[in-house]
């Protein structure tokens, strides 16, 4: 956190070092990245992205859109707009937020953007299906993912039991857990252990961390057998992702 001198900002460990929560997912035939944060730049950077073939989006919050805008260097590489998935209330949010990409006359050089709405049906980015989890973030609706045996879900405080049923039978979980202190819109640690023992998934990682939660060495020690913390840069490989 900016201007903050506690132990987790202050420590010397890279695990400690966390950038807004995102994820890239390959498979054979794609390369995905489940939204775009204010580090997005940075992010692709860092990894070496040279190609993206689509974003899809989990809610309109800042910290997953922000980034946006570079979406650009992909169009320039591609020659081609990007495709965004996107919920009817992430769409409205992308199109007031970045209302110049959207505008009849264009700049030069400014991202090319194509919209695609989703709602409760599942839906395809070359090889892989996306099935869409609605979850909730206090009062807003957020687009959780299930695609094959892998499941990622970020910014909930609660899911219902018949979008849990899309969840059961993952391999890996991905779930946001921000600290351990309640929250008025984010699972706790200790809630989201408890949603991952009910569901009797085999492998949980916990995701958008705040510096709250304490240093990761320590914190990731407590945890249960098939729960971590997750940490940038962590690549997990999942068999079926079909
Ligand atoms: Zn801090
Ligand atoms: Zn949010
Ligand atoms: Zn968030």
């Amino acid at each position: 956190m900016i201007a903050c001198k506690c132990a987790v900002c202050m420590s010397p460990d890279k695990k400690d070092k966390r950038l807004r929560s995102s994820i890239l997912i390959r498979s054979s035939q794609a390369t995905v990245v489940v939204d775009t944060t204010p580090d997005f730049r940075y992010q692709m950077l860092r990894s070496g992205v040279d190609h993206v073939d689509a974003v899809v989006f989990t809610h309109s919050h800042k910290d997953h859109i922000g980034g946006l805008d570079d979406i650009r260097a992909y169009n320039f590489f591609s020659q081609r707009p990007m495709p965004l998935h996107a919920n009817q209330e992430t769409t409205d949010a992308l199109k007031r937020d970045f209302y110049y990409a959207f505008a009849d006359k264009k700049y030069p050089g400014i991202p090319e953007l194509d919209l695609h709405l989703i709602d409760d049906n599942s839906f395809m980015v070359a090889d892989l299906l996306f099935i869409p989890i609605q979850v909730q973030h206090l009062n807003m609706g957020v687009t959780g993912y299930r695609i094959g045996d892998f499941t990622y879900i970020t910014d909930a405080n609660h899911i219902s039991d018949e979008e849990l049923q899309k969840i059961r039978g993952s391999e890996v979980l991905v779930i946001n857990a921000l600290r351990k202190e309640k929250h008025l819109s984010h699972f706790t640690l200790q809630e989201a252990v408890e949603l991952a023992a009910s569901l009797r998934i085999p492998q949980t990682y916990f995701t958008h961390i705040s510096h709250q939660m304490g240093l990761h060495e320590e914190v990731n020690a407590s945890l249960p057998r098939g729960m971590e913390l997750a940490y940038d840069g962590l690549t997990i490989e999942v068999k079926n992702h079909h």
